[in-house]
């Protein structure tokens, strides 16, 4: 089936929202766009392709994702480049990730061209909630969860998928303090930590609230045995800059397998960085801030890009990181990726797709 046989049946809103949009001023996750994508799942088949005024659902009380949790979702971006076509990066890691999250929620997979097709003429449709001031995009948020009405504990039989996009400025105002966490886990070896699952979010909640109160605004996760390696950061994976390399925390079944974080971590094998993905202990973070020897500590995932810290703290000590200058890696990685994206420099990649 190719995208132009695949029925999508198209209901345009008449009562489009897109004037009310402050783009000078965007809030990240408040503004959604007028239409959005559904595909459902029954019978063994997806089915019903169509793309509505985005719009509150009915659902039954007893819908299985609310009691159980078997949801999904992506995220990713799309920009505008300088002639006003819109640009999506690297989409179908988005889609393959997808599936895999799927399958480990024992979850019906999406195929391809569903997941392209409804992508391409939702972008199409709203490609006037684009935004093209630096700075900013348009999110895209697929998803998928279990829609039986049935209260018993096993897999669903029907699923809905969705996409619907926003478009959103920047992630942090400041460059957040991140306090690492040596008590609560995010995810521990068996679990559900490289799928992108709804109640793993759910579970971050409350000790980011904690540390929070303390004067932080995100975590830096620990591993669940020992609390000495380094894993994630809230929605983010961790990348440093230490003695000229760039390292990072392998992916593992603990780890989600970041698309920006596996975009940084091949630019700097173009530019001949040094590259290290492996286990990250804290102590070795610590030691390089006190030696002088740390350059950057960033996180990096789409609705963020590219955000360096400002401040780790670790057992009661905060550790001022220093300022990220102007020809640091950091800034020169962000800067590329932004001219990827945005179409400005050449994507000798591949990663860019264009809405057609
Ligand atoms: C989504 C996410 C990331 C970042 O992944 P990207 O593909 O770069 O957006 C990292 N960690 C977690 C836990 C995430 O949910």
């Amino acid at each position: 089936m190719t995208a132009d046989t695949l029925p999508i049946e198209i209901q345009q809103t008449t009562s489009p929202r897109l004037s009310e949009v402050d783009f000078t001023n965007l809030v990240f996750g408040r503004n959604i766009s007028d239409h959005m994508f559904v595909a459902e799942y029954r019978d063994g088949q997806w089915q019903n392709l169509r793309i509505i005024p985005y719009a509150d659902m009915a659902l039954s009380p007893a819908t299985a994702a609310l009691h159980y949790g078997q949801a999904i979702f992506e995220g990713m971006k799309a920009y505008k480049n300088e002639a006003g076509e819109v640009l999506t990066f690297r989409p179908r890691d988005n889609w393959a990730r997808f599936n895999r999250s799927a399958e480990r929620m024992c979850m019906p997979t999406v195929p391809e061209e569903i997941f392209m097709s409804g992508l391409n003429e939702l972008l199409r449709l709203d490609a006037g909630w684009v935004p093209s001031q630096p700075g900013s995009s348009l999110y895209i948020r697929p998803y998928m969860f279990a829609s039986d009405a049935y209260l018993g504990v096993r897999p669903s039989d029907s699923y809905i998928f969705i996409i619907f996009t926003g478009p959103v400025g920047n992630y942090y105002a400041n460059p957040p303090k991140v306090k690492v966490e040596t008590e609560y886990i995010r995810a521990a070896e068996g679990g559900v930590g490289a799928a992108k699952c709804a109640g793993n979010y759910a579970a971050s909640l409350y000790p980011t609230r904690l540390a929070q109160q303390q004067g932080y605004d995100q975590l830096i996760w620990t591993d669940a045995r020992d609390h000495a390696f380094i894993e994630e950061s809230g929605t983010m994976n961790v990348m440093f800059v230490i003695d000229g390399k760039l390292i990072t925390p392998a992916v593992s079944d603990t780890i989600l397998d970041g698309i920006t974080r596996r975009s940084i971590v091949e630019i700097a094998r173009h530019w001949g960085v040094p590259v290290e993905e492996r286990r990250v202990a804290i102590k070795e973070v610590i030691d390089a801030i006190k030696e002088g020897r740390l350059e950057a500590a960033f996180g990096a995932g789409t609705a963020v890009v590219v955000s360096p810290f400002a401040v780790i703290g670790y057992e009661g000590t905060n550790y001022e990181l220093p300022a990220i200058k102007e020809d640091s890696f950091v800034s020169r990685v962000k800067d590329f990726l932004t001219d990827i994206r945005t179409g400005k420099t050449e994507d000798v990649f591949g990663w860019t797709q264009k809405i057609q």
